[in-house]
Order: structure tokens, then C-alpha cells, then sequence
């Protein structure tokens, strides 16, 4: 078998050592301080219209971004964020809704749906098919307005839940929460 003898080209040269896997940082909130955002969150999931749930991806992403503003991994200010939602909704006794609950013309068992007689946005008599809105200028115009106002609310949640976050960061360095 043919074999090569190594040559000095065969020399690898002597790189830096080079840390492959960084160190693992630990993201730790104490006790109190958790307990803190928990009653903020909760405070906030407590108005949601209509229902608990309405501002729980907003308290979870004001929680994630102040804690990565913070220096902490997505993935920890996450695991944390969830978590503390989670708990707010349990301190509420919030129950998700079932899948026919969360059905737009959902009515309770018994109740009939409602039958509108008239446009939804003008009060208009509502004819032919149409059944909530007389026009597509009446439907789209109340859906905008609908989604300005829950924009509206939802940036506010986000606001008053990232101001209980930062207060209890901005005094401290990075990643002591
Ligand atoms: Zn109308």
C-alpha cells in the first residue's frame, strides 16, 4: 500500500484556541420580582374584552422584549414570559374558550343567534342576503374601526406591562432581573 510520509506542508499551523460552544448563561428573576410582573400581567389580562385572553400574546411579547432588551436569550425570556402568563391566567380562573364558543356568531345554548334587521354601521334596512352590513363599504369600514381600537388597546397593554418590566431592570445591570 502506498502510503505518504508527512511533510512539513503537513504542518497544521497554531490557530488561537477557539471556544466552539460559548458558556451557557444562567437567566434567573427572583421571587419577588416575578411576582411583581405576574400581578402586572394579570392586572392587564383582568380588562380583556371578551374574554381573558384577549391581551395574553401582548402581556407575553412586553415581557420577551423588555427581558431581551435586558440582555437575556429569546428563548429564556420566553420560557419566563410564558410562564408568568400563564400563571396571571390561572390567579383569574380563566377557562379557554371550546372551538364552538369561539365562533364568531357564537350564541349560548338556547339563545337564538341574532337576526339584525338593520346595518350594523349606518342603521340602514338591511335587504337581500345581507344579514349584518347593507353594504362592503359598511363592512369593511366597521372592521377597520374595530381593528384601530384593538390596536389601539393593545399597544396601551404592551406599554403598561413593558413599563413593569423595565422598572424593576433599569436600576440594575444587564441580565439582573
Ligand atoms: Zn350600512
Amino acid at each position: 500500500m502506498l502510503m505518504r510520509t508527512p511533510g512539513p506542508e503537513d504542518k497544521l499551523p497554531d490557530f488561537p484556541a477557539i471556544r466552539i460552544a460559548p458558556k451557557k448563561k444562567r437567566f434567573k428573576v427572583n421571587k419577588d420580582r416575578r411576582a411583581h410582573i405576574v400581578r402586572v400581567v394579570t392586572s392587564i389580562l383582568a380588562g380583556g374584552e371578551p374574554t381573558r385572553f384577549a391581551f395574553e400574546a401582548t402581556c407575553r411579547h412586553a415581557v420577551r422584549s423588555r427581558l431581551c432588551l435586558n440582555g437575556w436569550s429569546w428563548a429564556a425570556a420566553d420560557d419566563l414570559a410564558a410562564d408568568v402568563v400563564k400563571d396571571a391566567l390561572r390567579r383569574l380562573g380563566a377557562r379557554r374558550p371550546t372551538w364552538k364558543e369561539g365562533q364568531p356568531e357564537w350564541a349560548q345554548d338556547g339563545f337564538a343567534p341574532i337576526l339584525r334587521t338593520r346595518c350594523i354601521r349606518c342603521h340602514r334596512t338591511l335587504e337581500g342576503e345581507r344579514w349584518k352590513f347593507c353594504s362592503e363599504l359598511c363592512d369593511q369600514s366597521h372592521r377597520a374601526l374595530i381593528y384601530r381600537i384593538r390596536d389601539a388597546e393593545q399597544l396601551a397593554a404592551y406599554d403598561i406591562v413593558a413599563k413593569g418590566v423595565t422598572s424593576l431592570t433599569s436600576a440594575r445591570g444587564p441580565n439582573a432581573i
